[in-house]
């Protein structure tokens, strides 16, 4: 090809180039977007590689109008620089892209290896001519290393694909086809220069796949919402992320509506974007932008800065603001925030952790009932892990076996002898061992696995029951525990019914002991299955008497024959004489109402004779005996007697 032509279109190439590099950096300009570690390099890149481009056309110029070879050293050297460190760049970009973290310590090695080396040999050059040198006609020459800097060179982009062929699972199949866009375009653009000695393609092919980078792999869209312009919940982590990268301390609050759902109901859809928007332009005038976030489901984040308060402090603007500032049109409902407060220095996770463990509290709200902030810290990470692990072992236990029903015997004073039984259920799991039922029944509970449980534990003592023929022993009926969810199944009657008949049981051997708090509720659905299953036979008990906020009148409406006293009313009795006088009105309360009553947590005999003096008439607790498996309260039921020291209980 002709000198002159060459010449002319280098000087295209490199300005449609540079041209290329102007529109994709005023893309990102002009909007706002979130700095992640790979944006970062990228912006690099664009950088030198514009410099690149523009030092080629320079070199061009002053190399056709014969410039001094000061000048022509100085731009070539900057020039021969530029390009190869865009392959080191490309290398670099690679592995925190798809790896989304900073290079590995033998990475961050080799990259400075090979910049010390490419710097080395090019500024030597111009003494040494290794690399390039000037003719006497002033244009550039290779020198005879310059092939050690192609190899060097064709390593880095070799390195670039090998780390993204090793990861493409990270990555998502649109962002796969522009990797492999930019693989074809370079192999093109490279195959060019090298069919066409001295066409100068580097800086376009670049430039090409920094466009498809742009539109494909650098999209802001990915940590904002593009209405808004809001950070989201991807950049947040990534906050955290580079936080943690560079080994800063950082605090955080989360935080959102509380009655939010309430709220909706009144505004509907439109009401509910401009609260949003409400709170974005608040957070957006009062903080700086980096520091705020939104995270979906009406939950915003706010970092704590130098230029923002401490976490106290936006948490006070956050209330005054809820309380003077916000009023919708038409609403006058208080809106109550509620806030989780993060602080990195008491926290030992992943970012992953952290963003699970200050995100766990609005999903477990009534486990924090009465607070509105709770901080997020390890702790919670733990009891959050367990509560998992306990899932999992109850859902293991539900497939595969592992729980199992225990009788605890209780004791009837009038008859000396043990009448009736409380089935507990035990769950021995094979990691974490036995698991406590205060620990797991509020889990199955918590994750919609209650009924299921619930029904293992009716149908074993339906099996149990027909099995060994209880009736025939003494017992008069088994006690078992239903749950408030259990309650609130509208088929729960049917169900029971239907489990009773396909064992064969009268439903007078069974005893349903419901909580006082679910008895409380009046709920037509809970009164409906009661109203069912006594019609059939079925008799209840209220449990944990003393200890929720149902009042005796509630205990006339409902068709309840036992009522069970907490343990810890006849604890507190034993210990001072108000409490015992509650203990004694309690009992002779239940006479008069025509109700039996059954004291929990007798453990000293002390205690039993106390109880008998009041009248009590069942005793259950560890002084008759723990509850223990269906086998061996069969043999306990053999001398159906209490072995007890206290005579007065002995069978005369
Ligand atoms: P609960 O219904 O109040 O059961 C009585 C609890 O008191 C049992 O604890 C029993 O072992 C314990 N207890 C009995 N006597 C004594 C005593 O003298 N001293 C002491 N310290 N404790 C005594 P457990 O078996 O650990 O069960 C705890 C709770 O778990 C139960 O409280 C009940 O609410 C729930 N639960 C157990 N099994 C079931 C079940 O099958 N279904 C449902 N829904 N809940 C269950
Ligand atoms: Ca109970
Ligand atoms: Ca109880």
């Amino acid at each position: 090809m002709q000198q002159s032509v060459m010449y002319m279109l280098n000087i295209a190439l490199n300005a449609a180039s540079l041209s290329l590099i102007l529109i994709i950096s005023c893309s990102y300009l002009m909007r706002r977007c979130y700095r992640t570690l790979s944006y970062k390099v990228f912006m690099v890149l664009l950088l030198v590689n514009g410099y690149s481009a523009l030092t080629d056309i320079v070199v061009g110029m002053e190399s056709h109008y014969k410039a001094s070879y000061r000048v022509l050293y100085f731009h070539g050297g900057s020039n021969t620089l530029a390009r190869f460190m865009v392959a080191v760049l490309i290398m670099l970009y690679s592995i925190v892209y798809v790896r989304e973290r900073r290079a590995r310590k033998y990475e961050t090695a080799m990259l400075v290896v090979l910049t010390t080396a490419f710097f080395g040999l090019v500024v030597t050059s111009p003494i040494t001519h290794w690399v390039y040198s000037f003719n006497s006609d002033k244009e550039f020459t290779q020198g005879p290393l310059m092939p050690v800097l192609l190899l060097m060179e064709l390593f880095a982009i070799s390195y670039s694909i090998m780390t993204i062929a090793i990861n493409t699972r990270r990555l998502t199949r649109y962002q796969i086809v522009g990797i492999v866009s930019n693989v074809i375009i370079v192999a093109i653009g490279y195959s060019f220069s090298y069919i066409f000695a001295g066409l100068h393609t580097q800086s376009m092919t670049i430039s090409l796949t920094l466009l498809v980078a742009r539109l494909v792999l650098e999209s802001p869209s990915d940590f904002l919402f593009m209405n808004t312009y809001f950070y989201n919940d991807k950049a947040c982590q990534e906050t955290i992320r580079q936080k943690m990268d560079r080994k800063m301390n950082f605090k955080f609050v989360v935080f959102s509506v509380e009655n939010f759902n309430y709220v909706r109901q009144f505004l509907g859809a439109s009401g509910r974007r401009e609260i949003t928007t409400t709170l974005m332009n608040y957070l957006r005038s009062k903080y700086p932008r980096e520091t705020t976030y939104y995270l979906g489901e009406h939950r915003f984040a706010v970092f704590t800065s130098l230029h923002a308060p401490e976490i106290e402090g936006i948490i006070a603007d956050t209330e005054h603001f809820f309380e003077h500032d916000f009023r919708l049109p038409g609403m006058d409902i208080a809106m109550t925030p509620f806030f989780v407060t993060f602080n990195y220095e008491d926290f030992d996770g992943s970012p992953e952790d952290i963003f699970e463990c200050v995100l766990y509290p609005f999903s477990a709200r009534e486990e924090f009932a009465g607070s509105h902030v709770v901080a997020a810290n390890t702790e919670m990470m733990k009891h959050k892990r367990r509560e998992e692990e306990v899932r999992h072992a109850i859902r293991k236990a539900l497939k595969a076996g592992g729980f199992e029903v225990y009788y605890q015997p209780i004791f009837q004073g009038g008859e000396k002898r043990f009448v009736t039984a409380e089935a507990l259920l035990r769950l021995n799991d094979s990691k974490l061992g036995n698991i406590r039922p205060d620990e797991f029944i509020p889990i199955a509970e918590k994750f919609g696995m209650i009924v299921e449980v619930g029904e293992f534990v009716f149908e074993s003592v339906c099996r149990f029951w027909n099995a060994n023929k209880l009736e025939t022993r003494g017992i008069q009926f088994i006690e078992v525990n239903l749950s408030m969810v259990q309650c609130m199944q509208e088929n729960l009657a049917s169900r029971l019914r239907t489990i009773m008949a396909s064992h064969d049981i009268n439903p007078k051997y069974i005893n349903l002991e419901i909580t006082e708090t679910a008895a409380a509720m009046k709920e037509t659905v809970m009164i409906q299955n009661m109203k069912d299953l006594s019609c059939v036979g079925v008799g209840f008990s209220l449990d944990d008497y003393g200890t929720g906020f149902s009042t005796a009148s509630r205990l006339t409406e409902l068709p309840v024959g036992i009522v069970k006293l907490d343990k810890s009313i006849l604890w507190d009795a034993m210990k001072n004489e108000s409490a015992l006088a509650i203990l004694r009105n309690t009992i002779h309360m239940l006479k008069d109402l025509e109700k039996l009553c059954v004291v929990e947590g007798v453990e000293t005999s002390e205690m039993a004779v106390t109880l008998r003096n009041l009248g009590c008439d069942y005793y259950q607790g560890y002084l008759f005996s723990k509850p223990i498996p269906g086998d061996e309260f069969l043999k306990f039921l053999q001398n159906n007697e209490f072995t007890g020291t206290d005579k007065a209980f002995r069978v005369a």
